[in-house]
This record gives C-alpha cells, structure tokens and sequence, in this order.
C-alpha cells in the first residue's frame, strides 16, 4: 500500500496502545454526539465509533455528573478515551483517571477564575495530565479565540489569531517542561484550516498536528469541505491525526471515521478531488456535529430542515451557520449572514452578531426564511458557467 509522506513529528503516547505522530499512522478519531449522562446510549455511541475504526473518541465532560458518567462509559468500552473540556477545564483532575487524553480550549480558560492567569491554569492542567499519564490537546477554535488576540490582529485577518494562539500555548507547555501534546488548528473555512496550520507547522514543525475543519455541516457539502482541507495538508505531509465533523444522526457517526479513512487512503493512492482552493459558491451552510452538549436533540433535524427550506437560494452567496448549543454557538455564528444557536427550547436567530429574536424550534425556520428571502433580493445570482470555455470568448 502506498503511504503519505509525512513531515517528521515527535511521538505523543496517547494510553498503552496509540501514538500520535512520530511517523506512526495517522489516528482518526471522532467524537460521541450523546448526552455523555445518558451512559447507555454514550456507551453504544463509543462502541459504534470503535467499530466504525476510531482509534480514539472524545467525550464531552461539563459537569460532576457528566464525570460520574464517564467513569461508567469507561468501564464498559476498550478504544482510548478523550475528554472535551471546554468552559470545565477545572474539572480537570476529575476526569482524567478516566481519560487517556484531555482536550482544552485555550480561549475557553478565560471566562471563569478571571484572576487566575492563563498560565496558572495550564500549569494546573500539566500537572493533572502528568499525574496520570495522560496526553494533552491544545484544541485553538475560530469561534472562541482568546479576545486579546482577536485584538492585535484586523478583524479581516481569522487565521493569525488561531496560529497566535496555538504557538502561546506551545511555548506556555514547553516552558513546563510538557511534551505529551498535541495541537489543533480548527476553522469552519477550509483555507484558513489550510493556511493556519501551514504557518503554524513552519514555526513548530515538532509537534504532531490533529486536522479539523470544525462545523463542516451536512454530507456531502460538510465531506467536501472537509477533504480539500485534508487534501491539501495530508498532500504536505502535515496531520498526525484528524476528525471529521459532520452534522448526521447520532447512529450514523461511524460516517466521520469512515470518511476520514477513505480521505487518507485517497491521499496515500495520489487519488485528489479537489482543487487548490476552496471557493465558496453559492449557498454555504455550516453546522456544527453536535456532541452531549447538544442543547436539544432536534438540532440535527433543525440542520437538516435550514439546508431543505433554504435550497432555492443556492445560486446565492450566503453563509448561514447552524449550532447545537451556547458553548460555540454564539461565537460561531457571528461571522456567517445568518445564525441559529439552540438553547433548550427555543432557537436564538441572528443576523451576523446581531440577535433577530428567539423562535421555537417549529417557527424559526419560517422566520430564517424571511430573512434568507430578503438577502436573496440584496444579492445578484452568481454568473452563469458558460457552456464551454471557448463560449466565452465568441
Ligand atoms: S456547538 Fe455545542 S453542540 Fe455543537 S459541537 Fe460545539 S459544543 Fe457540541
């Protein structure tokens, strides 16, 4: 078979039996979408992803609760487990007698303990991944970056923030004297996927790179936009490891690892689709995976229902994104024409980062439409491909 030339990374031992990066094959992961209280469907949602070929699932953890779950789930699955710390990174030391790898968001340590320096917190978080052997993933997201950040960049510029922030914590865990982690450079834009992890593999060519293009939405625009990523990065030699996002009903998560797989594979045989870069066209709706913190479990039939209802505007250039909860949600909506967040019963619609109101989850879409209507009058179709290149010039 053949194989992807890697760039060289160093090995980040992830439990007894997987290692991410070293040259070792690329670990594909994924994510349980259940409410991680519910430990039976949590714990047929991990076995499903193991059986679909996951090397490693994460779990998301935001409460005592949720880690007195996740303590049940691990005693009834085998594959490495991750946890999701978001807001919860001082649930930490809880966690991670459970957990072979921890994942916390660096523009997530902010919002809480505001007095505690940042670095105070990663130093807690080493010492907690120390103690029990666990790995570390430093997991930057375009919706939640760190404020300060966001601020020395212009507001047009999406990708330095990220990289910014990615290499701060590098050189925060370095300084440390940590080791066992990996980074994550996500983005819903599939060239500033590209482009952020490219800049931040010239400067920290060292560390195993996990690849992502976060909130890639529904199949087949959310594969595709996920694998001109991967194609362009994997082609590079860059990602030690990846996770497909896709907004599908929780029993068909196994379509994240199998499509990553088959990304690898495609890569590996020099079989590309994609082109150099990612032009959004037309109609570009964006919705998160959805994981246990899924404010409702209509979100994904919400998803679905946004992408069905607004089919008529594909011609035209409007992003509108679709998120499952408060976490990322109000972040990540602020940059598309137009957004909806779930809380439990209701649904917040936005029109940029300004809130239109909040509509039940069997009214918003009616709502969504009249404001889909409105920017279809304000934006001319796209211009017609021509028939073949030569009609262009006669
Ligand atoms: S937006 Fe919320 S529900 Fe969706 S994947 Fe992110 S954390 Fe999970």
């Amino acid at each position: 078979m053949m194989q992807i030339q890697r760039q060289p990374t160093r090995a980040v031992c992830v439990g007894d039996g997987l290692v991410i990066g070293g040259g070792h094959p690329i670990a594909v992961q994924s994510m349980a979408a259940t409410r991680t209280q519910d430990v039976a469907a949590t714990v047929r949602q991990v076995r499903l992803l193991e059986a679909a070929g996951a090397d490693l699932v994460r779990v998301a953890v935001d409460s005592r609760q949720d880690v007195t779950s996740l303590a049940q789930v691990r005693q009834q699955t085998r594959v490495p487990l991750s946890v999701d710390l978001q807001e919860s990174y001082r649930l930490a030391a809880d966690v991670a007698p459970h957990v072979q790898k921890i994942r916390y968001n660096p523009g997530h340590l902010h919002h809480h303990e505001k007095q505690v320096p940042v670095a105070d917190k990663v130093a807690r978080l080493v010492e907690v991944a120390e103690r029990h052997g666990c790995a570390l993933r430093v997991g930057v997201n375009c919706g939640s970056v760190d404020p300060a950040l966001t601020e020395r960049f212009p507001a047009a510029d999406a990708v330095s923030p990220i990289v910014a922030s990615a290499l701060e914590h590098c050189a925060l865990l370095d300084r440390l004297g940590f080791a066992r982690y990996c980074v994550s450079l996500k983005d819903s834009d599939p060239n500033h996927v590209i482009d952020a992890n490219i800049r931040f593999a010239a400067q920290r060519p060292d560390v195993p790179l996990h690849l992502g293009v976060t909130e890639a939405g529904l199949p087949p625009d959310g594969i595709v936009k996920t694998r001109i990523a991967f194609e362009q990065l994997l082609a590079r030699g860059l990602g030690d490891t990846l996770r497909v996002s896709l907004t599908v009903p929780f029993d068909n998560k196994g379509e994240e690892v199998r499509v990553g797989r088959q990304i690898i594979a495609d890569v590996a045989a020099g079989r590309f689709q994609s082109v150099p870069r990612y032009l959004p066209q037309g109609l570009n709706i964006i919705s998160c995976p959805s994981c246990s913190r899924v404010e409702n479990e209509a979100f994904v039939d919400l998803a679905m229902r946004v992408a069905a209802a607004t089919s008529f505007a594909r011609e035209h250039r409007i992003t509108i994104a679709v998120m499952g909860c408060r976490v990322n949600g109000p972040g990540e909506t602020d940059g598309a024409d137009l957004g909806l967040w779930c809380a439990p019963r209701f649904v917040n619609l936005k029109r940029g980062p300004e809130l239109v109101g909040q509509f039940s989850y069997d009214e918003v879409v009616e709502r969504l439409l009249v404001e889909v209507r409105r920017l279809v009058e304000e934006r001319p179709l796209l211009p017609a491909e021509p028939a073949c290149p030569g009609a262009r010039a006669r």
